[in-house]
């Protein structure tokens, strides 16, 4: 229930721009995917804040096949366990006082078994098989944390993100705050968002 109830004020968003290179494909519901590209949504909305982090699996683990080697399933295992603190990658000031209210990791790299797309866009089956060649998969991770002084919230940092997987060149961000709500296309230079 409140991951729907996120999810709506963002499909009020426009449309980031998709830049259209050899690694980018259309991915039916997961939207764009292009390699060195991740996706943060943020929401405030008074104690509650909710991320949502949608990256392909290249940026995190360094592939997208499923991991049947023990280095692979290594890899993976230790994304997992640096996606499951989330009070560090996204750098939340202990001032805040934020706590991790619920978490979900979602990829096919998890053993995850994807919805199939149930939108109404042009994802195209065919298309899909005949590009086989490299089967891309995604990251999806959501958040939300209850926040004691929400007030301590100054600004989203993606500086630990970048660092922590160096594969990822960008964040496309979405925030929706009490102020109103913003966007970036946030790189290691320029990694962060006030609230
Ligand atoms: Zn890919």
């Amino acid at each position: 229930m409140r991951r729907l109830l996120l999810a709506l004020p963002f499909a009020l968003l426009p449309l980031a721009v998709a830049h259209a290179d050899d690694t980018t494909v259309k991915h039916g519901s997961l939207g764009t995917h292009e390699h060195g590209t991740a996706r943060v949504n943020a929401a405030l909305d008074d104690q509650t804040l909710a991320l949502e982090l949608q990256t392909p699996a290249m940026n995190i683990v360094g592939f997208e096949h499923l991991a049947t080697t023990d280095a692979d399933k290594a890899a993976v295992a230790k994304a997992r366990a640096l996606l499951e603190k989330p009070l560090a990658l996204f750098n939340l000031p202990a001032a805040a006082g934020c706590s991790v209210a619920s978490q979900h990791l979602q990829s096919p790299l998890f053993g995850d078994v994807m919805p199939a797309d149930d939108d109404d866009d042009d994802h195209d089956h065919d298309e899909h098989a005949a590009g086989a060649e490299h089967h891309h998969s995604e990251i999806h991770a959501t958040y939300e944390f209850t926040c004691t002084s929400p007030d301590k919230l100054k600004a989203l940092d993606l500086s630990q993100v970048f660092k922590t997987f160096p594969a990822t060149h960008k964040v496309v961000v979405q925030l929706i705050a009490p102020a109103g709500q913003k966007g970036l296309d946030a790189t290691p230079d320029n990694s962060t968002l006030s609230f």
